[in-house]
Parts: C-alpha cells; structure tokens; sequence
C-alpha cells in the first residue's frame, strides 16, 4: 500500500496504485503526491 497526499487539501489517500484524483476535494491525481513509508 502507499498513502498518497493531496497537496490542496492535505488529505491522505491511501491506495494501491495511484488514484485519479482526491476522494475529498476532487483535486486532480497531478496533486496527489506519493508519501514513501519506511517497512517496519
Ligand atoms: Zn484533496
């Protein structure tokens, strides 16, 4: 899994593979930055 974060309203998203756009603002996926998470 990877959390995507939108970058207009810094809601994260999280989703295999990249969503095409935000659920919460509907901002578009060139907005949705991908956050790397270290494995634990
Ligand atoms: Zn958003």
């Amino acid at each position: 899994m990877a959390v995507y974060k939108c970058e207009e309203c810094g809601n994260s998203v999280e989703s295999r593979c990249k969503p095409g756009k935000c659920k919460s603002c509907g901002a578009l996926k060139d907005k949705l930055i991908k956050q790397e998470q270290p494995k634990k």
